[in-house]
């Protein structure tokens, strides 16, 4: 496995070693099965793979959770290793954001709400670093999680708007048997909120059943968020939208889906689902 820690290795490794497709999946690191079931994905679907690792400070609106946020490399390449990945690319602060740095992207109508609301900053960081990787990488397809799912639709947006020469696939969110959905900031959990995080799953799948059932949405939402913060979360958002523009709706309609982002404690944790 090569490991690349700037754009000329990039480039060098695309034009010596390329065998076509090239898949890529960008992450923050401290992989888990769902980041690993995304390079799987990639594995099946592209004859090379390349995984970044790399934690973006331009999209952490918050100093201590980029701070606090888990950096595992030694153990991140043995997991990649042994996905038989081609290339990982490492790159700096300084390698991404040399000096001088000043252009950025805006994200859009997509990014308006839900993180974008609750996280100022947070997508304008994304789209502008996935753009540059993007850049450095030149995949054919790029890979990105449903367990962010405006992320996901973010991102959808600017590869449409900007007319980037890249196809963007999804994978499914992959889930604790207790249906947790695995998040590097899991491990911050305590022992007790960690306990009572799955029930963030468990409102969205008492929501499905509601509104699907023809239940009003409006009183089903209301219902779910005083359980939640009766367990003890406070609850930025749990919403019915449009799963396209994720616009909001006050009655299900064919792609609709289901948001939802709290905290316990410090952790800030997001789930959806499709309704
Ligand atoms: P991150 O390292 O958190 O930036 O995530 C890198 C990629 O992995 C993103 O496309 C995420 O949406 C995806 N991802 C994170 N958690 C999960 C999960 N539980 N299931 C599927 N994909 C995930």
């Amino acid at each position: 496995m090569n490991i690349l820690r700037n754009i000329e290795e990039i480039r060098d490794f695309r034009a010596s070693q390329l065998r076509s497709p090239l898949g890529f999946v960008p992450t923050m690191g401290n992989l888990h099965e769902g980041h690993l079931s995304l390079v799987r994905l990639a594995g099946r679907e592209n004859r090379t793979v390349v995984v970044s690792v790399y934690v973006n400070p331009t999209q952490f609106n918050d100093p201590e959770d980029l701070a606090s946020y888990p950096r595992t490399w030694e153990k991140d390449r043995m997991l990649l290793e042994s996905l038989e990945v081609d290339s990982v690319f490492l790159p700096t602060d300084e390698v991404m954001y040399p000096k001088g740095y000043s252009i950025t992207i805006n994200p859009g109508a997509v990014a308006a709400r839900w993180e974008g609301e609750h996280r100022p900053g947070h997508f304008e960081g994304v789209c502008s670093v996935v753009s540059k990787l993007l850049d450095i990488v030149q995949p054919d397809v790029a890979y990105f999680g449903e367990k962010d799912y405006q992320q996901l639709q973010v991102i959808r947006a600017m590869v449409g708007d900007l007319n980037l020469p890249v196809t963007i696939r999804c994978g499914p969110t992959i889930r604790e048997t207790d249906g947790l959905a695995l998040s590097s900031r899991n491990s911050l959990l305590s022992p007790d909120e960690r306990a009572r995080a799955p029930r963030l799953k468990q409102a969205l799948d008492r929501l499905r059943a509601a509104i699907g059932a023809d239940q009003d949405a409006a009183a089903a939402l209301s219902e779910e968020r005083s359980t939640l913060a009766a367990a003890g979360f406070q609850v930025d958002y749990l919403a019915l939208v449009d799963g396209a523009s994720l616009e909001p709706l006050t009655a299900p309609e064919e792609g609709a889906r289901l948001l939802v982002a709290a905290s316990i404690g410090v952790v800030r944790l997001i789930d959806n689902c499709a309704l």
